[in-house]
């Protein structure tokens, strides 16, 4: 079922080459310094969002935490109609930037 549906999405858009569907994701927990290195898959982790307008944008919640630490770090982003990252927000932790 899960596995149609990614199918079905990826046949709709122009098909880009393998391992460029995703980005990386890296963030630190700001009450224990942990860092966090995530893989997002740009295909099936992101959610539409249809704007009054007709277009559509995307956007990912995500929270992350690590083992033995009670903080739970919560990541905003939104991307636009080709899943560029538009703006990123965070809570509870920050974004590592090489
Ligand atoms: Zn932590």
């Amino acid at each position: 079922m899960f596995k149609k549906l990614v199918a079905k999405l990826l046949d709709k858009e122009n098909p880009q080459p393998a391992g460029s569907d995703g980005f990386f994701l890296d963030v630190r927990c700001t009450e224990c310094n942990a860092q966090f290195h995530l893989f997002i898959h740009k295909s099936w982790e992101l959610s539409q969002n249809f704007e009054k307008d007709g277009s559509v944008t995307y956007f990912l919640k995500k929270t992350i935490f690590g083992v033995g630490c009670p903080n739970r770090i919560h990541v905003e982003m939104t991307f636009d109609s080709n899943k560029n990252l538009i703006s990123q927000h965070i809570e509870n932790g920050e974004f590592i930037e090489d």
